[in-house]
């Protein structure tokens, strides 16, 4: 096998398609799919040393594989991190950082705008075990920095939030959580590393969904944490031999080639999204919509440094109405109306995906909670895709027009 290693000055958008394992010796250009559960052993001496950690090398599925460290290493460039580990899902990767991290007695803060599992696992399940929380506002710094406590562990920010796009400060975050000797974990779904870095304004630690825009095409499930060497090795790597949430190899290799083109995609689904809420602004059958790219936006200055002067794919819109009965018929009315876009609800697809939140995603609230969260009865939330704009607006337009 004749291999050159790559040079260390490489762009991202170069790393992004070449960064991988080592080649086998048959020289394949695109990277091999390790379907295997097992590894032979050249010896029983180096099978005693890799098992003792002394030496590199895999010993069996659940410990490593060559396709998911060609993933690992290529989000971990993407991100500017050390280190990666890839888990089946993004729940199982949040899972697995506050399985690592926490014990009985630890306290976590984060938003309560989090994504509704993530609220749920540390609210009730972890709070089952004696890991203490408290929820925030999303972008209130002073709340974050008054919810410290002398036993607080994580700080764990999700920005922009689903389905409002709030937006918070990671820098500030950071500052705040290693003033407390705490570490601050970030959900970097929405904007990926390539509107937001946030390895670069002080994070510990980013977490991935794969499933969303790192796979791309709606296709598997996978998950990550990126994170220091030492960290992943000495708290979370071990945790993982033992609980076994690994990434198959199989959807590793799908998610490894969606990050191929994980830099076009975004600037592209983020372009159409941007247009189509300056275009939903202006349309008489809507009252508000949500984007980090708006002037409208609360946080639109803090948006546009944080996340790359971008806005990401992902946006919001309220339709008109007189009252939260009519206001939920008429969002059903656009939604029912569509002809070529999706209503599913999952986003990151390059097939533009709509939900309603008040009846999925937030369907459990009660309706003076979901008035407090800001989450009406019509509003809909719209993941961009890679449809022609013209062609999505017409979609829409069919619903809006008739309300
Ligand atoms: C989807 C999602 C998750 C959970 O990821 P799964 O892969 O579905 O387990 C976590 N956070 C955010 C922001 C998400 O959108």
């Amino acid at each position: 096998m004749s291999q050159h290693p790559l040079p260390h000055d490489l762009h991202l958008e170069t790393l992004a398609v070449r960064l991988a394992a080592d080649r086998s010796q048959y020289g394949e250009n695109s990277e091999a799919l390790y379907l295997t559960s097992g590894y032979v052993q050249p010896s029983a001496e180096a099978s005693a040393r890799r098992f003792a950690g002394d030496e590199d090398g895999y010993t069996y599925g659940r410990s490593g594989n060559p396709t998911v460290s060609s993933f690992e290493m290529r989000l971990a460039a993407l991100e500017g991190s050390e280190a990666c580990l890839a888990t089946s899902s993004g729940m199982s990767a949040v899972m697995l950082m506050l399985f690592s991290l926490l014990k009985a007695g630890d306290h976590v803060v984060y938003s309560q705008s989090m994504f509704g599992s993530t609220l749920k696992l540390i609210g009730s399940e972890f709070a089952r075990f004696g890991v203490e929380s408290t929820v925030v506002p999303q972008t209130d710094l002073a709340a974050w920095k008054a919810a410290i406590r002398p036993n607080t562990k994580i700080l764990f920010a999700e920005t922009p939030t689903n389905p409002l796009t709030e937006v918070c400060d990671i820098a500030a975050l950071a500052d705040m959580a290693h003033n407390a000797g705490a570490l601050l974990a970030v959900d970097n779904c929405f904007a990926t590393p390539v509107l937001q870095r946030p390895m670069g304004m002080g994070a510990d630690i980013v977490m991935h969904s794969g499933t969303k825009y790192l796979d791309g095409q709606g296709r598997v499930m996978a998950g990550a944490l990126c994170a220091s060497e030492k960290l992943i090795k000495e708290k979370l790597l071990p945790v993982m031999k033992n609980s076994g949430m690994v990434l198959s190899p199989f959807n590793a290799w799908v998610v490894l080639k969606g990050l191929e083109t994980l830099d076009i995609r975004m600037r592209a689904q983020s372009a159409r999204a941007h247009e189509l809420a300056q275009w939903l602004e202006q349309h008489p059958a809507v009252s508000r919509v949500y984007y980090p790219g708006l002037a409208s936006h609360p946080q639109h200055a803090l948006s546009m440094k944080q996340m790359s002067g971008m806005g990401g794919a992902v946006l919001s819109f309220d339709v008109k109405a007189a009252d939260p009965q009519q206001a939920r018929t008429r969002a059903f009315h656009v939604l029912d109306s569509l002809r070529v876009l999706s209503l599913c609800t999952n986003l990151g697809d390059t097939k533009t995906l709509l939900t309603h939140p008040a009846s999925t995603s937030h369907g459990k609230l009660s309706e003076d909670q979901r008035q407090a969260a800001g989450i009406g009865q019509g509003m809909i939330r719209l993941a961009a895709g890679l449809e022609h704009l013209d062609d999505m607006k017409v979609d829409l337009l069919r619903g809006l027009d008739t309300l």
